[in-house]
């Protein structure tokens, strides 16, 4: 949805650097049809399967975005109490979201029980104790399947591996019966299906696979002891083009689980990045050029505190200028105005000569991206704008100095 029309960079039909005189800058622009499009994708793969596209909220939870979704017939995957009431709020049905985490308190499963979310993805023993305690309390039931650690290693950076043996994340493999045994006892408890999610931005296929046939087994163990599971839920992970990548579509991704499990299975997906990823921009200013140990720097108003990415997993994202221009390309760090050497949004970039005040757009930061960002070295959460077409909507203000000290008490 980014395209040059002569020297201006737009998204969509509107034009970057109009955004940003409007707007203020830094910015974070999303496209409405690109959105759209990869949920369809999603929609589209699942075809004629019963299931759910449950959007993981984790990677962008602005109010509008998830309506967006939620208008399309999305689920959601949250994972705290906090995202269960984002979703509400944006019009999720509440048969429709999924609740992980290896950390749920006594309070956000009441809250989710109360609400009657679809299930709960039960990460320990302990959990489930915790959730059948609660739903008794409440003479309720609470739906659950359990995540299963299936022991795979996809090739991603190690802090977005999930399902790798020795992460904290879900029941490890070889409790997994046991776990569903325990369950069969529990009087509050439904299961519904099983849970994985092996990790984030995986490019191949190959990991999908090894853990559904790993799932399978379970499934098929758990289900001569009597318990029967419906849905199988496959998380996310699937990557998207930040560089040079080759991702595979939801639909290939699909085309390889779905054979390993019987027909009358129902399937669940959890698409966070793949839907938003590259669907939503940072739009920045250049404030100052500087020369320094030989290097060129180009200092923006885009900090790690705005996008934190290339900071906390070294991630690339492409940076633009949004007007074209014929100026000598150097070698340049494009960093943030924060006091830390760690604050860079690219390195050693071969990026035209800009003058002070012109405008950049960092690529595919739409997850991960506004939902990291923080008010380090007091600086107010940054605005979003939705591009529809040619009309842009303000979706979150940009803050104000007043909303740093909202709630202390001095
Ligand atoms: C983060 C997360 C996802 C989404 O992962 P992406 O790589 O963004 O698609 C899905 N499910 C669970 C349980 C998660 O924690």
């Amino acid at each position: 949805m980014l395209s040059f029309k002569k020297s201006d960079l737009y998204i969509e039909n509107v034009k970057l650097s109009n955004i940003a005189k409007e707007y203020g800058t830094s910015t974070y622009v999303y496209s409405k049809q690109r959105i759209i499009g990869n949920f369809k994708a999603y929609k589209d793969g699942l075809g004629a399967k019963e299931g759910l596209i449950c959007f993981a909220c984790k990677t962008n939870s602005n109010g509008a975005i998830l309506k967006i979704l939620a208008g399309l017939g999305a689920g959601a995957d949250t994972v705290s109490g906090g995202e269960i009431y984002r979703c509400l709020k944006a019009g999720f049905e509440s048969s429709k979201i999924v609740y992980a985490g290896v950390g749920k308190t006594a309070e956000e499963i009441e809250y989710a029980l109360k609400n009657k979310i679809f299930m709960f993805n039960v990460e320990s023993f302990e959990e489930l104790d915790g959730i059948d305690k609660i739903a008794g309390k409440l003479k309720t039931k609470a739906n659950i399947a359990f995540r299963i650690n299936p022991y795979v290693n996809p090739d991603t950076h190690s802090y977005i591996v999930t399902g790798k043996k020795g992460t904290k994340f879900g029941i490890p493999y070889e409790d997994a019966i046991n776990a569903y045994l325990t369950a069969k006892k529990k009087k509050n408890i439904n299961v519904m299906g099983i849970h994985t999610h092996i990790g984030s931005q995986i490019l191949e296929t190959a990991p999908f696979k090894i853990a559904a046939q790993k799932i399978k087994k379970i499934v098929d163990e758990v289900e001569k002891n009597g318990i029967r599971i419906s849905y199988i839920d496959c998380g996310g992970g699937l990557g998207i083009k930040y560089e040079w990548e080759k991702v595979p579509s939801p639909k290939q991704l699909m085309s390889k689980i779905f054979p390993v499990f019987d027909k009358d299975k129902k399937f669940i997906f959890e698409p966070g990045r793949s839907i938003i990823g590259d669907a939503g921009h940072l739009l920045a200013k250049v404030l100052y050029r500087k020369m320094s140990g030989g290097k060129s720097f180009l200092v923006t108003d885009a900090g790690m505190n705005d996008l934190i990415r290339p900071t906390l997993y070294d991630a690339y994202h492409q940076i633009i200028p949004v007007k074209k221009t014929k100026a000598k390309k150097v070698k340049s760090d494009v960093v943030g105005p924060i006091c830390e050497s760690g604050d860079f949004i690219g390195r050693d970039r071969m990026l035209p000569i800009i003058e002070r005040g012109e405008y950049l757009l960092i690529v595919c930061a739409g997850a991960y991206g506004a939902t990291m960002s923080s008010e380090y070295n007091s600086r107010p959460l940054i605005a979003e704008v939705l591009v529809d077409d040619k009309e842009v909507i303000l979706i979150r203000k940009r803050a104000i100095y007043k909303d740093l000290t909202l709630n202390e008490i001095a």
